[in-house]
């Protein structure tokens, strides 16, 4: 594959200072191509192009701008195959995962906030014999930075909207993970999408991504990723007084009451413990279940576990690839350790050297869907963000110890709470210091879901 380089006023460029890294194919650890290692000097070009679009992507009409993300979901969609295999091969995810969740959710996300555009009334209201007319004005250039786990996918994200209300884009993906990003800039490049609205930056977070946070022109930050980085990239932009949005990390409460029908909802509650290994941050790794169906769940958890494909991301029937890198398994792998030493029992699963995943590359970074049980439901393996394959199950005997169970993370992103009576799911929902609370689905965005 030919090198990733940066992506600046239109033109690909190498980094300045000529340096390279490398990305790797987790399946194998293979190098897969070389890419751009950026500096300062590099997001300074970039923002400078972009501050130089600025002014005529911002005079642009909103239905021009709605065009233009129509066409891109457009030539994406052409290339929906292309992506799935790009992102597969860089994050070692499961090719039919990647088809069924990157791909089509980098075209919805476009298409999405086109469709978004389109409805949004014009506001007006009176007050005290004066007539109030609100106008959205772009910001100008925002820097956009993004992590491994679902590439395209969130880069999409931020990407449709900050081009739809008339900003132009400094971008860095994760340096784990650039390819997709990269073909986003191909595409957009062979659309004749107007050079300097949308730059794309390659390299480290500590000499990208911080240049990008620090950088005074840019005047908004969206970011997501881990939350030790997020508290980096706050400290930096608030003194700043940029505008700032930031996605981090979860440690998600699946909460499962007694009514609960366990046959009916095994497979949502694997989906919601291990999809993409466990690798996202809405993906709910604390298991908490009453104690008056705790073992018959523990049969049945164990043994729908048991029956995932696990092996290579590049085949049909594989459900669940590798982790992002080899350094990653070793920080799941530290977990696992952990949760044994603080006194929890393995029901499935293990490190590689315990549990090893057979009939794959001994250079990839695989590891089998681990559930541990008998933890203190506050101890460090069932309260950290692991973001891997592993699942701590705790057990409850009321719903007043479920709720506490469940707040007690320093992190609140979302959970879900599975119920036979749904209105119970909806009054404990609500008593759960979460963002978002699912009730008998998980990640269910879709219109008509059942989920809060
Ligand atoms: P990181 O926080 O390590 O990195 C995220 C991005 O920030 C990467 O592009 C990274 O570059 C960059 N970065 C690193 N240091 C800096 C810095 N000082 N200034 C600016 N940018 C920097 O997260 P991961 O990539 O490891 O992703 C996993 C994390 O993302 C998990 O914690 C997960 O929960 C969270 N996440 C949250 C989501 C949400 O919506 N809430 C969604 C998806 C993931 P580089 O890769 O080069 O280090």
């Amino acid at each position: 594959m030919k090198p990733v380089l940066n992506y600046i006023n239109g033109a690909f460029h190498p980094a300045l200072s000529g340096q390279t890294l490398e990305t790797v194919n987790p399946a194998t650890g293979e190098v897969i191509t070389t890419v751009a290692r950026s500096n300062a000097d590099d997001v300074a070009a970039a923002t400078a192009a972009a501050n130089e679009a600025a002014t005529s992507w911002g005079a642009t009409t909103m239905e021009e701008r709605i065009a233009w993300l129509e066409r891109i979901a457009d030539a994406l969609e052409a290339e929906a195959e292309t992506i799935a295999q790009l992102e597969s091969l860089d994050t070692g995810k499961p090719i039919a995962l990647a088809r069924k969740v990157d791909a089509a959710r980098s075209v919805a996300n476009f298409r999405f906030f086109a469709t978004y555009a389109k409805e949004q009334p014009e506001v007006t209201f009176a007050d005290h014999g004066a007539v109030n007319h609100v106008h959205r004005s772009p910001v100008g250039v925002v820097g956009l930075i993004t992590p491994w786990n679902l590439p395209l996918y969130l880069l999409s994200w931020k990407v449709a909207p900050a081009l739809l209300m008339g900003n132009t884009i400094v971008a860095k993906p994760s340096e784990l993970t650039p390819l997709t990003a990269d073909f986003l800039a191909k595409s957009l490049d062979r659309l004749d999408f107007p050079p300097g609205v949308f730059n794309l930056v390659h390299g480290y977070g500590p000499e990208v991504g911080q240049a990008i946070v620090e950088h005074p022109i840019i005047r908004a930050i969206s970011f997501t990723g881990g939350t030790a980085t997020g508290k980096i990239v706050a400290a930096t932009a608030a003194p700043m007084f940029k505008k700032l949005s930031l996605e981090l990390g979860g440690k998600n409460a699946t909460v499962i009451l007694d009514d609960a029908p366990l046959d009916d909802i095994m497979d949502g509650l694997v989906r919601a413990s291990f999809t993409n290994s466990g690798q996202v941050c809405l993906c709910g790794s604390r298991v908490l279940v009453d104690s008056k169906i705790h073992d018959v769940f523990i049969t049945k958890f164990v043994n729908a576990v048991e029956a995932l494909q696990v092996g290579d991301p590049s085949l049909e029937a594989t459900q669940m690839g590798t982790v992002i890198s080899k350094d990653h398994q070793a920080k799941v792998e530290s977990y696992i350790r952990l949760g044994l030493e603080e006194g929890g029992t393995l029901l499935t699963g293990g490190t590689s050297e315990t549990a090893p995943v057979t009939g794959v590359s001994q250079e990839g970074a695989f590891l089998r869907p681990t559930v541990i049980g008998g933890l203190d439901a506050a101890c460090q393996t069932a309260t950290e963000e692991i973001f891997g394959p592993v699942v701590t199950v705790h057990a409850f005997s009321s719903e007043d110890e479920a709720v506490t169970m469940a707040n007690a993370t320093e992190y609140g992103l979302a959970g879900s709470v599975w119920t036979a009576d749904v209105e119970r799911g909806h009054a404990f929902a609500k008593r759960m210091e979460t963002g978002i609370v699912w009730v008998n689905t998980w990640l269910n965005r879709e219109k008509g879901g059942r989920g809060r």
